[in-house]
């Protein structure tokens, strides 16, 4: 980074820092991910200076033709892993991706259905200060009050009731797996199209640790830096007969100028999920987290629903008498990052919720398996019960550190 450091001393300087923090703490967000040396080299690539509105073979700007060869691999690696009949590699970022697809889908008061945010959904999925909630008609679906599962009855109903015109599943904090096929059905039973939102569990779907929403759901968005660890950015994929409304939407529709940039990462991200190595790794995500879960029931942690079936769990830490403000701040003081999380039916506050979330992903992809999670649950455990103490969470720290020094991530 030697014309970086000469040009902008103090922007190198949080680089180095940056990567001090990530090697030497332990990353537990669950949408987060490390990416490889090759996706960073394609996402700081000359493909950055390109204007290429328009699609492979329509562009708007002369000069792109190898912008097409770069688009072209992406959309066709992920038409192929996914199964997806077609693929647009545009959108900026997840949000924009799902408002993309309601433009495309929907007129403005259509109404649209999703999960409650407050209860695992997306801001996108219909959230009153979103657009999705603004500009159309939002229903919200959420969990059962006793189980915190998803009542698919209640869903059936809700969906029989509020004829909406499209139905929202995929989450951002629910621990169980989606039932996509049933989600299709009822939204065909109300003559819904059917959509998946799988940020999350894009690349456990790959990795056949999630049951994937291909072939039959309509309209399928996903980011492509979470378990799918590749650049910020998005996908949407659908069946052929929303391709053209899709495309129209992103393009002029919402966006100007793709990211081919990130487009060229998004490529090579997909390529190294066609390695059987990236089966192993979401597998492996999978195991860790309910290794991770277990430890921490053991250690006297509730977890709604009781564990994990994906590479997320959300702790109920009202039994600690600490809420996830509190814990988050702790755990940061002690090496370790988590996001304070609303717990389903949550007596507090979003911005001091009762409670955590936290996932696998990132420490799987620095190669720590079984052993290390019981370890880490050790130490959550033990900041938690320290969270006044900063000389116990500055010792707690010093152990993150030796921990992560057999598995350094840049
Ligand atoms: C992360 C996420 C998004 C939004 O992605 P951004 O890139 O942050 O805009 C959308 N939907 C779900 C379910 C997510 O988890």
């Amino acid at each position: 980074m030697e014309s970086l450091k000469q040009t902008d001393p103090e922007i190198h300087e949080a680089v180095l820092n940056e990567t001090n923090r990530i090697n030497e703490g332990l990353e537990l967000i669950p949408s987060e991910n490390f990416v490889s040396r090759a996706v960073m080299q394609a996402l700081g690539s000359i493909f950055n200076n390109k204007y290429s509105e328009g699609y492979p073979g329509k562009r708007y700007y002369g000069g792109n033709k190898y912008t097409d060869v770069v688009e072209n691999l992406a959309i066709e690696r992920a038409k192929k892993l996914f199964g997806a009949e077609h693929a647009n590699v545009q959108p900026y970022s997840g949000s924009p991706a799902n408002t993309a697809v309601y433009f495309a889908l929907l007129n403005f008061g259509d109404t649209l259905m999703g999960m409650n945010l407050a209860q695992g959904g997306h801001l996108t999925h219909g959230h009153p200060v979103n657009f999705s909630g603004r500009a159309y008609r939002p229903v919200q679906y959420g969990v059962d009050p006793q189980t915190h599962l998803i009542d698919y009855d209640a869903v059936r109903s809700l969906a029989e009731k509020e004829k909406p015109k499209i139905i929202i599943s995929g989450a951002t904090a629910y621990p169980r797996k989606f039932d996509f096929e049933e989600f299709h059905k009822i939204a065909q039973d109300v003559g819904a199209i059917s959509m998946a939102d799988i940020a999350h569990l894009a690349g456990l779907v790959i990795g056949d640790a999630h049951p994937s929403p291909f072939p039959f759901t309509d309209v399928v968005t996903t980011t492509t830096h979470k378990t799918l660890r590749g650049p910020r950015g998005a996908m949407i994929m659908c069946k052929k007969q929303f391709a053209e409304a899709i495309d129209k939407a992103v393009f002029p529709g919402l966006q100007g100028g793709p990211h081919e940039h990130r487009i060229a990462a998004t490529a090579v991200c997909l390529k190294e999920a066609m390695e059987p190595g990236f089966r192993d790794y979401a597998k492996q995500i999978v195991k860790n987290a309910k290794v991770m879960a277990e430890e921490l029931m053991g250690l006297g942690f509730k977890l709604i629903t009781d564990g994990t079936d994906n590479h997320l769990m959300l702790v109920d830490l009202r039994n600690k008498n600490i809420t996830g403000r509190e814990a988050e701040a702790a755990l940061d003081k002690a090496g370790i990052t988590v996001n304070k999380n609303m717990i389903p039916y949550d007596p507090r506050k979003p911005f001091d919720p009762s409670g955590i979330r936290l996932g696998t992903p990132a420490i799987t992809t620095r190669g720590m398996k079984e052993q290390e999670c019981r370890e880490i649950a050790g130490l959550i455990s033990k900041a938690v019960d320290n969270c006044k103490d900063d000389a116990a969470l500055e010792g707690i720290k010093g152990d993150v550190k030796e921990l992560c020094k057999g598995f350094p991530v840049y």
